[in-house]
């Protein structure tokens, strides 16, 4: 029988003239939801409202779904068909909604069986409210005056739930306050994935971290001694010498002396002296701790130096693990044991503490999945992932969470349904390729094209299974890792040591160095690099080696020299100029002149090229494909500066648009020119591990990938999988797009 919208549309107007008695704006929308589903013979009518704060979509009423799905369901714009709806702000019909790409469902709230799908957005003007969604079973149940009547009713309803917000706001505001503090029952959360895998554990609150006066606040009714002191003294500083073994042991490059200017400070007599002289003035030990480390910080706040967030850190640092070793509970080093950090920024080299210290997972609030330190975080094989939800930050510690890598989601107080869903894989490195014993694994498409997979790394630890996944050599290692957490620039010797031990690693596979390319996301807290407004475009990279030659020539030197008898290649990033590539080619040939008077041994001629990362090279492509001997295309940046989005900024995540024409058609321009010149091209950002973009790539033209380690079994069966004919259509088709949005439609 064919339902009457007529009356559904008086009714809800009925319904909005009812709304003053009903006790709240939850009770009045659980009225529309039935009613709405009655007339429209659904099975399910939710709705859900939009809230600016966290960009989410929350249900907020339903019949038909499980009623404690209320409050728990939450949507980023974008995340399934709903979330499609609020992004574009048009309906969303599916007749048969789990065969359609992007659908999202719930399986806790029992949504899987629901086939026909209408989402509808709820608007006022380009002002997102909320979404009212209907469901059934049957297939192919609503029809096009279905998707008209619901469009009306979600019309009618935008300007009362508005009013209705405004009315109530205090009251809406003191609840999701409430609701932010504490998520206490279970809660699913999307999010972005910067390192792929699972992580279960308990969360370790990054912000409140630091926290000294709680410490002192829960220990305010117990008396300590000064030998309780002492004993925390010494108990920390076994703590950190133990924390400087495993980086050493796990981390070789960078095991500079980390956790040494802690362990220095528990050694200096004015501080400890410090704090044991007020407690033999009569405070208490943890009272004495907490106001000598804030003094220390207030003396470290007036420096206006660069490195003053690490050192604030690590006094601050100090004064918890203390207080922790001294009054017990979290605080000491067992809390990043198996934990889940939960924080809204973090550092690479924040990071590579957190590792040697066993934290399991990583949840950031900003940052992006090509932000530095998601990559460093898929070196050190630590599952990061970024969320846009403030509330994660009240977590209480303690709270279970479960970082769902892999699909993207993060777990609060996973249910056992939940955990029984997830199988969290045995770590242990990537799965074992199709290759028998001794045999060289060989990329090729399925009508036999022969494709390298080179490998990125960044630190030494990326090699470890280089046996098993078999690149076909180097074709990016980001050599400032090493750099990053030292307390001062690796001399030409200290480099020498660590590349020689990439080189040796790799044996005869080609490697390929990009020299430092420190700034944007990657800070060196031994560098003051002075107040800059735009780091990104900043004094950073290429720009900060020519700046300081000395650098960069020591860099160049221990390069030269580790890969003496290897397949060198050396690249520059973020060129913007011939004349920059060129001044850079000048130092490392200067370098090999220099090396060779002294005696030295080292390579002679090592291919030179450049990181294609900034849109400025596209209209001298051809003159620095003459003077190049190969580009490698740094899709990371080159998106990020083409686009003009912060790769790092989650809140403008979605118009870093690697597929935009304008990108797509440039990267077969560099290609072009390179084949023009008959030099070598790669391409080493995140595009070559999507599996979106290898058609196109291979397309243009591309055959050689640059990727994390992690990604090359999955890529190259992918590979095996394709045929140049049809990458060369899609080529064709894709570059005839003039939309982002076909683009989409063609590589979904
Ligand atoms: C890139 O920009 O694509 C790149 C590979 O370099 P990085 O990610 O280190 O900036
Ligand atoms: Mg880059």
């Amino acid at each position: 029988m064919k339902r009457d919208h007529t009356k559904l549309i008086c009714d809800v107007s009925e319904l909005i003239g009812l709304f003053v008695d009903t006790p709240g704006l939850e009770a009045f929308l659980q009225k529309i939801a039935e009613m709405v589903s009655e007339h429209m013979g659904s099975e399910v009518c939710s709705i859900y409202l939009f809230y600016d704060e966290t960009q989410e979509l929350v249900l907020k009423a339903t019949r038909g779904l499980k009623p404690e799905a209320i409050g728990r369901v939450r949507l980023k714009v974008g995340e399934g068909l709903t979330g499609m709806a609020i992004k574009e702000m048009r309906p969303v019909c599916e007749r048969n909604a789990s065969k359609v790409p992007g659908y999202r469902y719930f399986p806790e709230i029992g949504e899987e069986v629901y086939e026909s799908f209408l989402a509808v957005p709820i608007v006022r003007g380009q002002t997102r409210i909320g979404a009212l969604v209907i469901q059934n079973k049957r297939k192919d149940y609503f029809d096009a005056e279905d998707v008209q009547a619901v469009r009306a009713i979600a019309s009618q309803l935008a300007n009362t739930i508005e009013m209705a917000k405004l009315l109530i706001g205090l009251e809406e505001k003191r609840e999701y306050r409430a609701q932010e503090a504490v998520i206490q029952q279970p809660a699913r959360i999307a999010c972005r994935v910067g390192a792929p895998g699972t992580a279960v554990g308990k969360v370790v609150p990054g912000d409140r971290f630091y926290s000294l006066q709680e410490f002192v606040e829960a220990a305010k009714n117990k008396k300590y001694s000064l030998e309780d002191f002492s004993a925390a003294v010494r108990q920390t500083e076994k703590e950190l010498e133990q924390a400087q073994f495993q980086i050493e042991e796990k981390l070789a490059d960078v095991a500079s002396l980390i956790f040494t200017a802690q362990i220095l400070m528990l050694k200096d007599a004015a501080f400890i002296n410090a704090m044991a002289d007020l407690i033999k003035k009569g405070t208490n030990p943890p009272a004495a701790i907490a106001r000598t480390v804030e003094q220390y910080v207030a003396m470290f706040d007036k420096l206006s130096n660069s490195y003053l967030r690490e050192k604030r850190q690590d006094v601050q640092d100090i004064g918890k693990r203390l207080l922790a070793n001294l009054v017990g509970g979290k605080g000491g080093s067992a809390d990043y044991q198996g934990g889940v950090m939960v924080v809204r920024e973090l550092y690479p080299s924040e990071l590579l503490k957190l590792s040697s210290e066993g934290i399991r997972g990583v949840v950031v609030l900003s940052g992006g999945i090509t932000s530095h330190v998601s990559i460093l975080a898929r070196s050190l094989e630590i599952p990061l992932v970024i969320a846009e939800a403030p509330q994660l930050l009240r977590l209480p510690a303690d709270t279970q969470i479960f970082i769902d890598g892999e699909h993207g989601f993060i777990y609060i107080n996973p249910s056992r349904d939940v955990m029984a869903m997830v199988k969290v894989p045995e770590k242990g490195g990537p799965a074992k390729p199709p290759a028998r014993h001794g045999e060289k694994i060989v990329t090729k498409t399925r009508d036999g094209t022969r494709v390298s997979l080179l490998a990125n790394i960044n630190l030494l630890c990326d090699l470890k299974h280089a046996q098993v996944i078999q690149p076909d050599g180097v074709g990016l290692y980001r050599t400032e890792f090493p750099f990053i957490v030292r307390s001062d620039f690796p001399t030409e010797e200290e480099q020498y040591i660590v590349y020689k031990k990439v080189v040796d690693a790799l044996g005869d596979e080609e490697l390929t160095f990009r020299t430092l390319d420190i700034g944007g996301d990657k800070v060196l807290s031994y560098y003051d690099y002075g107040k800059e407004q735009n780091p990104f475009l900043g004094m950073r990279s290429i720009r900060f080696s020519l700046k300081h030659q000395d650098i960069f020539i020591q860099q160049v030197r221990a390069i030269l020299k580790a890969g003496a008898k290897a397949d060198l290649k050396i690249m520059f990033p973020m060129i913007s100029s011939l004349d920059e590539f060129l001044e850079a080619k000048a130092i490392v040939l200067e370098c090999v002149k220099d090396l060779s008077q002294e005696g030295a041994d080292c390579h002679r001629r090592p291919q030179i090229g450049l990181m294609i990362e900034l849109p400025a090279v596209l209209e001298i492509i051809q003159e620095l494909a003459r003077e190049a001997d190969f580009f490698s295309i740094g899709t990371n940046d080159f998106v990020q500066y083409m686009l003009a989005v912060d790769r790092t900024n989650e809140k403008v995540a979605e118009f870093y648009l690697p597929h935009h024409p304008s990108v797509l058609r440039s990267l077969k321009k560099v290609v072009d020119a390179a084949d023009m010149h008959g030099k070598e091209v790669s391409i080493c950002g995140d595009m070559a591990h999507d599996e979106r973009y290898i058609l196109y790539l291979l397309g243009i033209g591309l055959r050689r990938l640059s990727l994390d380690p992690s990604y090359i079994p999955r890529i190259r069966a992918l590979i095996g999988t394709m045929d140049l004919r049809a990458a060369r259509r899609q080529t064709a088709r894709l570059l005839r797009c003039e939309k982002i949005g076909e683009i989409d439609k063609i590589i979904r």
